[in-house]
């Protein structure tokens, strides 16, 4: 086997295209491999997929390929123009590379891999590219899962915000709860941006959703209210974000309580605040202990607390109707309490009981979305944050788009991208 044929197997190479040579650019460190179609070949016009005559070849083109050992390789071609009676002049396409890439298949989908694996930055130093040429892969890579995702109904929606840019900037996640993946990102967290969603990429389908699962946050509630039919039965208050507001009024009591017993010498709520934060699985004995000996001892962060786990029964319960009497009773006791923070959530969730106790239907929270918050946090701490939304939109939806990006992994056969042929594979 010489070197042409080493290399036409493999590139996978098939008719009408074969290798004229190999360079071995020493100095350079670079390979060059020459590929031709032949000048009898026949070609198919890439706007209709029609055999067309030939008209000539445009100028040499390359790509950056696999690496053959420690040298770059790249492949070299006259790619022939036909000339198309209904789209004019166009220029074929090749099997091994997608139209605008400048990189084959192959290299993309490596670098594909790694970009799951670590940053652009990471991936250009790895790959000697810029970082514009990694970013670019990876927003192909996101372009081309978008265009394969099928437009299957979203049954349960949940929708979520994160910040970036140190916690000045928000973009809002809409998450397809059954599917596990963000569907879209938005920029801010304004209604318009929930509108945008709803009317754009929804608007077609928004009377399939039959839950909304998100925060008490008035501008989402606002544009749900707007646009998806029957709004008022399908909004679901996520569970964790009400327990999280319940945790952060306990915060607020003990820090106003700390500070007035420090005043008069007494430290007694020193290094006690995760005590009071951690849910009842995390809780220690000791932890069980300090906070039932604070409690006996009348500190208002006991009441609070005692509010706030108290609360926490609702969510256990089967029937709504017994739910709300006992929403009521506990209503009545944290209003009660003389502790304002405390008073606040009571009356927030007053104000919002319905879509709270609508939890108890199905049981739904963004617990998913919470998940993917893990890998977004990941993404931003890698990344040392990002100073732009859209390189930040891009990164959300590459790692929690469940998409699929693979330019060799297209199933459809006749896919725009991968046409003309799919020869180009290992
Ligand atoms: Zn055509």
């Amino acid at each position: 086997m010489d070197d042409r044929q080493l290399y036409e197997t493999v590139l996978g190479l098939a008719e009408p295209w074969y290798v004229v040579g190999v360079d071995i650019r020493a100095g350079r460190d670079e390979i060059w491999v020459y590929v031709d179609a032949g000048s009898e070949a026949t070609h198919v016009c890439p706007e209709c997929g029609e055999p067309r005559p030939s008209y000539d070849r445009a100028e040499e083109r390359s790509w950056r390929h696999l690496d053959t050992c420690q040298y770059q390789t790249i492949i070299k071609a006259c790619v022939p123009r036909v000339l198309c009676p209904e789209h004019g002049v166009r220029r074929i396409r090749v099997p091994w590379a997608e139209r605008v890439s400048r990189f084959t298949n192959l290299f993309e989908a490596f670098a594909i891999r790694l970009l799951r694996e670590t940053t652009v930055l990471g991936v250009a130093r790895l790959l000697k590219l810029s970082w514009h040429e990694a970013e670019g892969i990876q927003r192909r890579a996101v372009k081309r899962g978008l265009a394969r995702r099928e437009q299957e109904p979203i049954r349960v929606l949940g929708i979520d915000e994160k910040s970036f840019q140190k916690r000045h900037e928000y973009v809002t996640l809409a998450v397809d709860l059954d599917g596990e993946r963000v569907w879209w990102v938005g920029d801010h967290r304004r209604k318009e941006t929930l509108d945008c969603f709803y009317t754009d990429e929804m608007a077609e389908r928004v009377h399939e959703i039959e839950e909304v699962v998100m925060d008490m946050w008035p501008a989402y509630i606002s544009s749900t209210r707007t646009h998806v039919p029957e709004a008022e039965r399908k909004i679901v208050f996520d569970k964790f974000h009400v327990v999280q507001h319940l945790v952060e009024a306990v915060d607020l009591v003990r820090r106003k309580e700390h500070a007035e017993l420090r005043k008069q010498g007494d430290d007694r709520l020193a290094g006690t605040k995760y005590r009071w934060l951690k849910g009842a699985a995390r809780r220690t004995a000791d932890d069980a202990q300090q906070i039932r000996a604070l409690s006996k001892a009348g500190l208002k962060v006991g009441r609070a607390w005692a509010i706030k786990e108290a609360a926490l029964k609702l969510w256990t319960y089967r029937s709504e109707t017994w739910a709300r009497k006992y929403f009521k009773r506990w209503y009545f006791w944290a209003t009660h309490s003389r502790l304002e923070p405390m008073i606040r959530v009571a009356k927030m969730m007053k104000q919002h009981l319905d879509g709270i106790l609508a939890y108890l239907r199905n049981r739904r929270t963004n617990a998913i979305t919470e998940g993917l918050n893990s890998v977004i946090q990941e993404i931003k701490y890698r990344a040392r944050g990002y100073r732009n939304r859209e390189s930040f939109r891009l990164a959300i939806l590459f790692h929690c788009g469940g998409l699929k990006m693979n330019p060799l992994d297209c199933e459809e056969p006749l896919c725009r991208t991968c046409l003309p042929d799919k020869r180009m594979r290992l």
